[in-house]
């Protein structure tokens, strides 16, 4: 019994800073990783040195190594490049809001125009008109009509000999005068950038004023794909790229690079060649596609819920001194409320069923956890460090504050008090070394 325990205390202490030999040897292995999925080189260099200087003195997690720590690490940064916060497509402004698609030939623009166009539609109910403008390849606009058909939603109807321009204009008046919410245009697009090209896309655009000017590019062109960007985004600057065919990519470097060097957010990611194959950009599952080291930061995660480091290094001294107020009663609580209870660190402790019952009365579920929470979370700091203090009148404005009887702020103190009682027992047995009230 005392060998478990110190086992577990002698964890606490071993768990040290990330030296600078750990994080460098795990950065090798996430260099090769990130070239390996089309990063972009400079961009790999100025990540990798980023996150070395983050990961040097950081904590190492109990039950992990540090290049496990490391990789979490990474895995983090990763998804706060590729954008942590979701942007959607941004639709407020004065109908109808214009979304400008542009981009190379055959990256999936038109494809990409009713595919969005459908969701806006359907998820969001907006009214919407889509427009070719892409009077470069024959049949370009009868194919975005075909699509519109298919998907139900209405396209400009098809005047020949019309210039991107001019269509613009009418798109923008039959929109306005029809009541649509959205007008979507879709550029004709080039094998390459090119002057031609941009000075097309910039006319339209200033006849337009689109709220949304978004890229498509094709993630499977990786490098290119990073220059079109920087390009586009120079020359007409563009709100967000929406990435197609990553159905086809099994990397996602262009992902990463992309918003790297313009600095705007992936908005929305093709997955193949079907109407409703388009998603919202999702940062978590393109980072571990990126690193292929899913496994370990999943390991890592969990090794940081089970014990939050900075919880349990303050519990363990705090332990040590025989001390346990409403504040790491609170922590415990949330702690077994997430792992059901069981990881936590003191339910790593033997006898702790006893405590976890004291806490919970008969029944331990989440529901007891969450309110007994409510209780703590309504006292103030100092009720919460000193107990004692609470009296019959502080008593009512707790459990008015929660929403739960009086009775019930009782309840929860004298199961604070009983594991007050057994931390102070515990913390004598780990001076002695031994355990008297535990059983085996
Ligand atoms: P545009 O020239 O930029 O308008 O490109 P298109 O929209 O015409 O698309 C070119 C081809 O790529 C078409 O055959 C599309 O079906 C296909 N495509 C577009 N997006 C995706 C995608 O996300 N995944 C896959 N697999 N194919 C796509
Ligand atoms: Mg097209």
């Amino acid at each position: 019994l005392s060998e478990r325990l110190s086992g577990i205390f002698d964890g606490l202490k071993r768990r040290g800073a990330l030296k600078e030999s750990d994080v460098s040897d795990a950065l090798r292995e996430v260099r090769i990783a990130l070239l390996e999925a089309d990063v972009a080189l400079p961009v790999v260099k100025d990540f990798v040195n980023r996150v070395k200087d983050k990961a040097i003195g950081q904590s190492v997690l109990k039950s992990v190594t540090p290049g496990q720590q490391v990789i979490k690490i990474v895995h983090d940064e990763l998804v706060a490049m590729l954008g942590a916060e979701a942007s959607g497509i941004n639709l407020l402004g004065v109908p109808p809001v214009v979304i400008l698609m542009v981009g190379l030939q055959g990256s999936g623009k038109t494809t990409t125009t009713a595919k969005l166009a459908k969701r806006l539609t359907e998820k969001e109910g907006k009214k919407v008109m889509m427009a070719s403008l892409d009077v470069r390849r024959p049949a370009a606009q009868e194919q975005l009509k075909v699509l519109g058909e298919q998907i139900g939603v209405k396209t400009l109807p098809i005047v020949a000999g019309q210039m991107p321009v001019d269509i613009t204009r009418r798109a923008m008046d039959a929109a306005r005068l029809q009541g649509f919410d959205v007008l979507m245009l879709d550029t004709a697009g080039r094998l390459h950038v090119d002057a031609e090209l941009m000075a097309e896309v910039k006319a339209v655009r200033d006849a337009s004023q689109p709220l949304e000017t978004l890229l498509v590019a094709d993630s499977l062109t990786g490098q290119d794909a990073v220059n079109v960007a920087k390009a586009f985004d120079g020359e007409v600057g563009i709100t967000g790229v929406a990435l197609t065919r990553m159905d086809g990519d099994g990397r996602g470097g262009a992902a990463l690079s992309m918003r790297a060097v313009t600095g705007k957010p992936i908005k929305l990611a093709g997955f193949g060649e079907k109407m409703d194959a388009l998603e919202d950009f999702h940062p978590e599952r393109v980072a571990s596609r990126i690193l292929g080291m899913g496994d370990v930061v999943s390991l890592v995660e969990k090794a940081a819920a089970t014990i939050e480091k900075e919880d349990a290094e303050k519990m363990a001294k705090k332990m040590a001194k025989g001390e346990f107020d409403l504040d790491d009663m609170r922590t415990q609580l949330r702690q077994m409320s997430k792992l059901g209870g069981v990881q936590s660190i003191l339910g790593m402790l033997p006898g702790m069923g006893k405590i976890k019952q004291a806490m919970a009365g008969a029944s331990i579920d989440d529901k007891v956890f969450r309110r007994q929470e409510a209780i703590i979370n309504s006292m103030t700091p100092t009720e919460r460090k000193k107990p004692q203090v609470l009296n019959a009148s502080r008593k009512k404005r707790i459990a008015a504050g929660a929403g739960v009887e009086v009775s019930e702020v009782n309840k929860l103190l004298k199961a604070h008090m009983q594991m007050a009682k057994m931390m102070k027992q515990m913390s004598k047995m780990g001076k002695s070394g031994r355990m008297p009230m535990m059983p085996g």
